[in-house]
């Protein structure tokens, strides 16, 4: 196995590490020493330039939530930003109770009924379909708020700051307080069950299905939580600048806005202040040294391209290498796997439990046009059991196992959970129904942590205690490391791992074992045939590894160009001359 360097260990929220390495508590004090000093020597102007900053800093971690983490393009932030101003400049007019706090709150409440409203048809799109959906709202928002004048703006009546912010300086101190909340806010998230669903929803759609992860209500999160934070940005805004017009939101403001976020990445704390920073004064810049301001839209536009290239933000990029560095400079011995027996080994005496079957597979039949890829085929996986799926590379395994869990679109017969069919259901909701699978392809989102990817695939919270005992059963890393340094054949342990944990009815291996050196296939076959008695999983493993089947299962099935060919006990079935044609190839075939 390879070697793997320990992480800096951490625990808790105080020992949590904030940007750059730092604790959390830490960050926010030193943030908070920067923003006193800066409030206290800096010239109006100066002020007025860093409060909004600090605006854009909220924009910035608006765009971090819907594009950072869930992966969605959005191009209208602003224009939830634009509603959140209005609201707040309506609130101000009709004197409603509470002050400013009250409205910022309203604005991004507002704000989140757009976003819902957007987000609820948009969800049917994807890529660049939803990114020109979102656009043509934010160009629709144009035409409205252009032909109307926000409350206020006719009668200069200016949107009033509390008492305790009203100078610029101490509303500076104000905006960075937001900022903060919503920064220790977006902490949290990315430690809760959300945040990892939204990172695996932008790392692989699929996947997140698998593991009973609604895409919709995922993005439909990430589309109104990022439209309040957008909201409270525009609510800030118009209490700045007490009377705010269309043009402070116009949607080209918010294509300029989402390129500056897709450069410096805006998932990331760091990212955002960069892209606050940036947004507020590269324009001021250009404009002191006499290049038009126009110019800094191109140029964020060509970063933003630069990042599409490479697949990375400038932060993300840092973060890596800084992850590299120093996971060079700390070589530790390799992870403790726990003990595993020899190999090729006895199967365990099952104590098979009698009665209903947990999966069956009744006249299951998939075509791809003229191709028959799962053929008729009858499958039934007892309760407590370990049933091999065999057959060459073609044979329709992999189908078989899409097909069961809800990713196939159309196929016939029917898929029974413990009796009941379960083909109306969708593939998120199979999962959560009981029905969980890995994928041929490792789809393991990197940026997140060992333990955080366990949760996620498990679809359940865990104990720290339960976490870490699962890890070191199935010799995986420690809770803390990140993904991204763990080499491939772990991931792989580390999916079955998390997927086990989550103790589904029925679990559908597909090659779990592809890629693993000798060790590591034996640490997995002890894991594999441990699987029924230790989570209450009945397990259903397509593998190629004839030895690995025949030590773990206790049945074996064989697909040969989508129908089955043979099944039984692994002795019966490996020796059956049909099977053995099938599989050394029959070259009239
Ligand atoms: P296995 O997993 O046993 O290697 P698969 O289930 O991946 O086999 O494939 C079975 C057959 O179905 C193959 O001939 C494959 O080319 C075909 N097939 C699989 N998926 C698709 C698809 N989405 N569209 C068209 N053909 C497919
Ligand atoms: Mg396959």
């Amino acid at each position: 196995m390879e070697t793997l360097r320990k992480p800096g260990q951490r625990g808790g929220l105080l020992a949590a590490a904030g940007p750059l390495g730092k604790p959390l508590p830490l960050t926010l004090i030193a943030a908070a020493v920067v923003v006193i000093v800066l409030s206290s020597v800096s010239s109006s102007s100066m002020l007025f330039n860093l409060t909004a900053a600090a605006v854009a800093v909220v924009f910035m971690q608006s765009y971090g939530l819907i594009t950072g983490r869930a992966g969605v393009i959005s191009l209208c932030q602003l224009s939830f930003a634009a509603i959140g101003a209005w609201t707040v400049g309506w609130a101000n007019v009709h004197e409603v109770p509470g002050g400013l706090y009250v409205w910022l709150l309203l604005g991004g409440l507002v704000a989140v009924l757009a976003g819902l409203l957007i987000g609820l048809p948009a969800l049917r799109l994807r890529g660049v379909n939803l990114a020109v959906a979102t656009f043509a709202f934010a160009i629709a928002l144009d035409v409205v708020f252009g032909g109307l004048s926000f409350p206020g703006q006719n009668d200069y009546n200016f949107v009033r700051r509390p008492e305790l912010f009203d100078t610029d300086a101490a509303y500076f101190v104000f905006t960075a307080i937001v900022v903060a909340v919503i920064f220790v806010g977006l902490y949290f998230l990315d430690r809760s069950r959300l945040g990892g669903a939204l990172v695996e929803i932008r790392h692989s759609e699929r996947a997140a299905a698998a593991h009973g992860i609604s895409v919709t209500k995922g993005k439909l999160a990430a589309f109104a939580l990022s439209a309040f934070v957008a909201g409270v940005g525009g609510g800030l805004m118009a209490g700045q600048l007490g009377i705010v017009t269309a043009g402070n939101f116009s949607s080209f403001a918010s294509v300029a806005m989402f390129a500056i976020a897709l450069f410096v990445g805006t998932n990331n704390i760091e990212g955002a202040i960069a892209g606050g920073v940036m947004g507020a004064f590269v324009p001021v810049l250009m404009d002191a040294i006499g290049i038009p301001q126009d110019l800094a839209s191109l140029l964020f536009g060509v970063g933003a391209i630069q990042v599409l290239r490479l697949g990375m933000s400038q932060t993300d990029l840092l973060r890596t290498q800084r992850r590299r560095k120093r996971a060079e400079r700390n070589p530790l011995p390799p992870i403790q796997a726990p003990p595993v027996q020899v190999f090729p080994r006895q199967r365990p005496a099952r104590i098979v439990r009698r009665g209903a079957p947990a999966l069956e597979v009744r006249d299951l039949r998939v075509t791809f046009g003229n191709l028959v890829a799962v053929n008729d085929v009858n499958l039934v996986l007892p309760r407590g059991q370990v049933v091999g799926l065999v057959g060459p590379n073609g044979a329709g395994k992999s189908t078989l196992i899409n097909t069961v869990t809800g990713f196939t679109g159309r196929y016939t017969g029917q898929v029974l959970l413990d009796g009941k069919p379960v083909d109306d259901l969708s593939a998120h909701r199979r999962a959560r129904a009981g029905v969980r699978r890995s994928f041929q392809q490792l789809r393991v989102p990197t940026s997140i942590s060992v333990g955080m990817f366990l949760q996620v695939a498990a679809g359940a919270t865990l104990t720290r205690q339960a976490i870490d005992e699962q890890l070191a059963l199935f010799g995986c890393p420690p809770a803390d490391t990140p993904v991204e340094v763990v080499d491939v054949a772990t991931r792989r342990l580390l999916e079955v791992a998390g997927l086990a944990v989550g103790r589904p009815r029925v679990l559908l291996l597909d090659e779990p074992a592809a890629g693993h050196s000798s060790d590591e296939t034996r640490l997995l076959v002890d894991r594999l045939a441990e699987i029924p008695e230790r989570f209450d999983t009945s397990l259903l493993l397509v593998e190629h590894d004839i030895e690995l089947v025949r030590a773990v299962c206790d049945q074996i099935v064989v697909l040969d160009f989508g129908s089955v060919i043979a099944s039984g006990p692994p002795e019966q079935v490996l020796s059956d001359p049909a099977v053995i044609a099938a599989y050394l190839g029959d070259s009239t075939r």
